[in-house]
């Protein structure tokens, strides 16, 4: 009944969201304070009668705000439900049955699943230890290229100038995934401007603290939204996230100012970790990689859970010597750093 594919591969394990007892989140990334109260009141004005009705195929409000935070044009935007949607339009656009997609790895997993839905063959390339961009993707025969940045699990970013080997070649998309660029010292929306083959995803699931609402932007040339447009559903993006993710846009500052609380815990939280004998690379991301090389750190992750602490421990032999926490408030912050401080 099914394809080979589909039955080889084991599917996503997304971060737990347990509902056993109350944790320390600190997991999956999610951010620790509210939307902005602007969020909530424009939901509140939507619940209605116009829920009866399809929402506007290509999220007309939030791309046309969306176009205007980042200066550029409607045509530049596509709104998807969450980037991950993002991330498979895209490989549906580009993937013929053994299409090759490449990243740098360790990175976010979820691309080699969408590579195996959709038949097509990932081609990892290590990182470099200081997780600089790797000489070999800039050569790498691929239909698509995926540079994660800010990186998940390492937190590391790199700047635009440093992905500049990659656009040699314009016969191929290369995605510059920038789900937590928010909290970063920079950027790479200037790629944009010069660049006819780079897509640029975004998500307000992170610095907006909208991953409920699952609201994702791929910004790219219209000619590049012109072809990812095709592949979508029709209503891809429901009425209530196009109304809440308008309003996120709206209010920039509130964001911002989150932003800064948790860029502020973050630097806190990598010293504490430091000073416990963990090696940590430079996060520009609202997670942090703690690693003790060489060691697995699945035990320490077990038995924060139980001493109701969550993190995320990847099994995989290149990451098991490092857990990925959640830059949390100070006070989460807090009580994993002192239960840590039991532990090791
Ligand atoms: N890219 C990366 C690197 C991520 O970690 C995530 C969140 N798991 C996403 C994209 C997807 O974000 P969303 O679908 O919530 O927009």
């Amino acid at each position: 009944m099914f394809r080979k594919t589909v039955q080889r591969m084991a599917g996503y394990v997304p971060g737990e969201q347990p509902r056993d007892r109350r944790y320390v989140k600190l997991n999956t990334n999610e951010n620790p304070y509210p939307p902005s109260p602007q969020v909530l009141d424009a939901l509140r004005d939507a619940i209605g009668e116009n829920l009866r009705l399809y929402p506007r195929p290509m999220a007309d409000e939030l791309r046309e705000r969306a176009a205007r935070h980042y200066r550029l044009a409607p045509r530049n935007v596509l709104v998807g439900n969450g980037s991950d949607e993002l991330l498979a339009i895209l490989m549906r656009a580009t993937l013929d049955a053994g299409g090759r997609v490449a990243y740098p790895v360790p990175t976010y997993s979820l691309y080699d699943t969408l590579v195996a839905i959709h038949g097509g063959l990932a081609v990892p390339v290590p990182f470099p230890d200081d997780f600089s961009l790797p000489p070999a993707l800039a050569e790498v025969d691929a239909e698509l290229v995926i540079v994660c940045n800010p990186n998940s699990p390492s937190g590391t970013w790199l700047p635009p100038q440093a992905l500049g080997p990659l656009f040699r070649r314009r016969d191929r998309l290369v995605v510059i995934d920038e789900a937590y660029v928010d909290f970063a010292d920079g950027h790479c929306l200037e790629l944009l401007r010069d660049v006819p083959n780079v897509v640029v995803l975004r998500t307000l699931s992170k610095s907006y603290s909208l991953a409920g609402m699952r609201i994702g932007l791929a910004l790219g040339s219209e000619s590049v939204i012109g072809e990812l447009a095709k592949v979508k559903d029709s209503y891809n993006v429901n009425r209530l996230s196009i109304v809440a993710g308008a309003a996120a846009l709206r209010d920039p500052r509130w964001m911002e100012a989150n932003v800064r609380r948790v860029r502020r815990s973050r630097d806190a939280l990598t010293r504490r970790l430091v000073e416990m004998g963990f090696v940590v690379p430079e996060s520009q991301a609202n997670f942090v990689f703690a690693r003790r090389p060489g060691e697995d750190l699945g035990p320490l992750y077990e038995s924060l859970k139980r001493r109701g602490v969550l993190v995320r421990h990847f099994a995989t032999p290149e990451l098991r010597d490092g857990l990925r926490i959640t830059v949390g408030t100070d006070d989460e912050i807090a009580v994993l750093v002192r239960v840590l401080g039991q532990l090791v």
